[in-house]
């Protein structure tokens, strides 16, 4: 960890594993605010990351070897594990900290507890927010984190400060109730989407302002891949009660509606 004389902000070097649309679109930002960013992922991204100023190393053994401060673990929730398990530790510096971004919490958070050596520090989070949401600037966005094995605090600090920096509404949370609130507002808001999207609603030349909020949320929805809608359902055990909360409402709904025209 270096500090920059130009900038108040620590320089820090992040490895990056898992390098798809989201982790390209937190690289940006880390690389704009100076730090050196290396990356590694099952795909070949290194002509993205020679544009961005980015070093990919396609060999996790060359990659761990770099000796970055932080890795940032981001690839699908489905593959986490996975991903996790290719990873040499004894390649790392003893005193990496992990963060994950995983859009469930506490999945990644035992699955790290589990896997990694007691000498590493780990750091969960969500931004929640995207490629979309995020693409003019981060300021009042909500990061949410849980500092579930942090003994090295300068190093935890510098790291959010990146998102602090940006204008970010930091948000400290236990994975448990990131989950339990996630479970109805972001699987919710994604399952919306996709039935949406399964009903093929399009635009009109009359659309309602209610109406285009609607095709924005299917559109938006849409941008994400099956396999992040599918890992918040697998992994997030309050998914499956909402799920179901959802199906009885619109039962219920049709009933009443049906009920009134019937005149019962
Ligand atoms: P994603 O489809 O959830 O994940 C894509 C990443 O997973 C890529 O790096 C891909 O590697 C890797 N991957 C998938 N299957 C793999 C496998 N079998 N083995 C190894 N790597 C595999 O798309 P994403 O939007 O980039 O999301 C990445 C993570 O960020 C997810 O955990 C998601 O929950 C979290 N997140 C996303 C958003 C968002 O707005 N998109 C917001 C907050 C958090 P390759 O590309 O090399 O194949």
């Amino acid at each position: 960890m270096a500090s920059s004389s130009s900038s108040p902000l620590p320089i820090l070097k992040i490895g990056i594993v898992g390098f798809g649309p989201f982790a390209q679109f937190l690289a940006e930002t880390m690389i704009k605010q100076g730090h050196s960013v290396t990356a590694t992922s099952r795909s070949d991204y290194s002509h993205v990351c020679s544009q961005m100023g980015i070093t990919f190393l396609r060999e996790m053994k060359e990659f761990c070897e770099v000796g970055s401060d932080v890795l940032l673990l981001c690839p699908s929730i489905l593959s986490f594990s996975e991903v996790l398990k290719s990873i040499p530790f004894n390649s790392l510096d003893k005193k990496t900290l992990f963060v994950d971004v995983l859009s469930v919490k506490e999945y990644p958070r035992d699955v790290l507890l589990h896997a990694l050596p007691e000498n590493f520090d780990v750091l969960c989070t969500h931004p929640m927010f995207g490629p979309e949401s995020g693409k003019e600037d981060w300021k009042g966005l909500p990061l949410v984190f849980d500092r579930v094995r942090i003994r090295d605090e300068v190093l935890c600090r510098n790291f959010l400060w990146i998102f602090e920096t940006e204008g970010c509404r930091m948000v400290e949370m236990s994975c448990r109730e990131h989950d339990m609130l996630a479970g109805r507002s972001q699987f919710l808001t994604h399952t919306i989407g996709r039935i949406l999207s399964e009903m093929e609603i399009e635009s009109t030349h009359m659309d309602t302002k209610r109406f285009e909020a609607i095709l924005q949320l299917k559109e938006s929805t849409m941008k994400n891949s099956f396999d992040l809608y599918c890992g918040l359902f697998k992994h997030n055990k309050f998914a499956k009660q909402e799920l179901d909360n959802l199906e009885l409402a619109f039962h219920t709904v049709k009933r009443k509606l049906l009920e009134r025209i019937e005149g019962k």
